[in-house]
């Protein structure tokens, strides 16, 4: 193959990728159906802001950008869950002072991953452009200038869809028989309200912390913002009696709020307008297997394995998913047909992790954190990881702090979860730790 790559998507993902792929040498044109956001007054989309954690930082270090996003970061040491009663208390993300995860803004992120790309000399970003349709065995595909509304096609060598979770490079390889692909919905949505800063500049909420407010079938959140705002997100079943099709009125909006979320109506300002005019977001996985087909096209990011936000890992994944394929680029050469082979061969599994692991702490994070019995294995899996050093780690620093392959995350904490069981089963108040127990089960 030739040293030109296309690729589909301009978001989170493509400059990244595209900038991996300029320092391998390759010319990149991105393809992006969205205006630049650089000049035009548009939302990034979804979700104003992210946790960002060890994966997503190790690739802007890869590619020598971290050093422009880190002062745009704010760090976030654990979890300040709300309880009905307005009482709060920080659960810590991890008992090292290093461990802590960062929010960060999701435009200014995508703006300076364009920015950087563009830099190498060797991207170029097309704008407005959307992508139709992929012909993978005659290797073209059709674009819909979304600004002339005219229509055209065009020739690639290697394609690469880094176009999110609705993707159209996925569908042509599902539709051609090429890979398996399957979308599961949540049947929980989102809808994004703010936090403003107080009148004099100054956030309403401990700022280094992720807020909870866990309530069973449903939760708020709030994330800090660099303004001195939160970006609160009510995720919420879309249907049911206590539901996004019940919740509509303003005294449906209030009464809501009050039976639940009591104290942040004084925080949320703008409440019943916010509720009634943003969107509401949708939520699902993709599961696909494999992302390539043979040297002509691959899927990476939501694209390739789309999950629910829980993990705060749908971003830091689809970055890592980039360091996988610069590690693998430099292996093999130019040799695409090896590298995307290898690409799926062993990252599939580690898209297919994340995705179930984010599903189980959505229940984590709504329902358990509050819980007396969630506390009492919390604190025996903290006392673990002192005793047994690097051979038993939580399983959320092994996916936040670490850079241990997703799907050996989710064996190594199936194990830990046992280990658990069979200590709380020598003392429910999880005070006794059994080392030849532990030891034996480890090895
Ligand atoms: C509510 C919410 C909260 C989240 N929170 C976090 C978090 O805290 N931490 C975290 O790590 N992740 C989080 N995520 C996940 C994160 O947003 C995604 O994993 C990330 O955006 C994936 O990047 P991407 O580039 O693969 O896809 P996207 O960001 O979706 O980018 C795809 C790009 O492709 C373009 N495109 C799409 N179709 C076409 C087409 N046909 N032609 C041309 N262009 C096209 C789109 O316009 C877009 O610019 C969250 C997601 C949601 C929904």
């Amino acid at each position: 193959m030739g040293e030109k790559i296309t690729l589909i998507g301009a978001g989170l993902t493509g400059p990244l990728l595209a900038t991996y792929l300029a320092q391998q040498g390759y010319h990149v044109e991105i393809f992006e159906r969205r205006q630049d956001m650089r000049k035009e007054d548009i939302s990034a989309g979804r979700s104003i802001n992210l946790a960002m954690s060890v994966r997503g930082i190790h690739a802007l270090k890869e590619v020598g950008v971290y050093h422009a996003i880190e002062p745009l970061t704010i760090p976030m040491k654990g979890r300040m869950i709300h309880g009905l009663d307005g009482s709060t208390h920080l659960q810590p993300y991890g008992q090292r002072e290093k461990e802590v995860i960062y929010s960060v803004s999701r435009a200014k992120l995508n703006m300076e991953l364009m920015t950087l790309a563009e830099k190498t000399g060797k991207v170029q970003i097309h704008f407005n452009q959307k992508c139709t349709h992929v012909n993978l065995e005659k290797k073209k595909f059709t674009l819909l200038d979304r600004s002339s509304s005219k229509e055209q096609v065009l020739p690639f060598e290697l394609i690469m869809g880094v176009d999110g979770s609705a993707s159209a490079v996925r569908d042509a390889m599902t539709e051609g028989g090429k890979i398996d692909s399957n979308y599961k919905p949540l049947n929980h949505g989102y809808k994004e309200l703010t936090i403003p800063p107080t009148e004099d500049g100054e956030f309403q909420l401990e700022p280094n912390a992720l807020h909870i407010w866990p309530r069973g079938q449903f939760m708020l959140i709030a994330l800090p913002n660099m303004d001195r705002s939160f970006t609160c997100t009510l995720f919420f079943p879309m249907e049911g009696d206590t539901s996004f099709a019940t919740v509509n009125s303003e005294n449906e909006i209030t009464q809501f709020f009050e039976d639940y979320f009591p104290d942040s109506i004084p925080l949320l300002s703008n409440l019943v307008h916010e509720f009634q005019t943003n969107p509401t977001g949708h939520l699902g996985s993709v599961y696909c297997d494999p992302w390539h087909v043979e040297d002509s096209a691959v899927l990476l990011g939501d694209a390739a394995h789309a999950v629910v936000p829980f993990f705060g890992q749908g971003m830091n994944a689809s970055f890592q998913d980039c360091t996988v394929l610069n590690t693998l680029m430099s292996e093999h050469g130019g040799d695409w047909q090896n590298i995307l082979s290898e690409f799926s061969r062993i990252h599939v599994k580690n898209g297919h992790a994340i995705a179930d692991m984010a599903l189980e702490n959505y229940i984590e994070m709504r329902d358990k954190v509050n819980d007396p019995q969630y506390k009492i294995r919390r604190k025996l899996e903290l006392a673990l990881e002192n005793q047994f050093p690097d051979r038993f780690i939580p399983r959320y620093s092994m996916v936040s702090f670490n850079q241990i392959p997703y799907s050996k995350v989710y064996q190594r904490g199936n194990l830990q979860l046992k280990i658990i069981e069979a200590l709380l089963d020598l003392d429910p108040n999880g005070k006794t730790i059994d080392r030849v127990i532990v030891e034996k089960m480890l090895n």
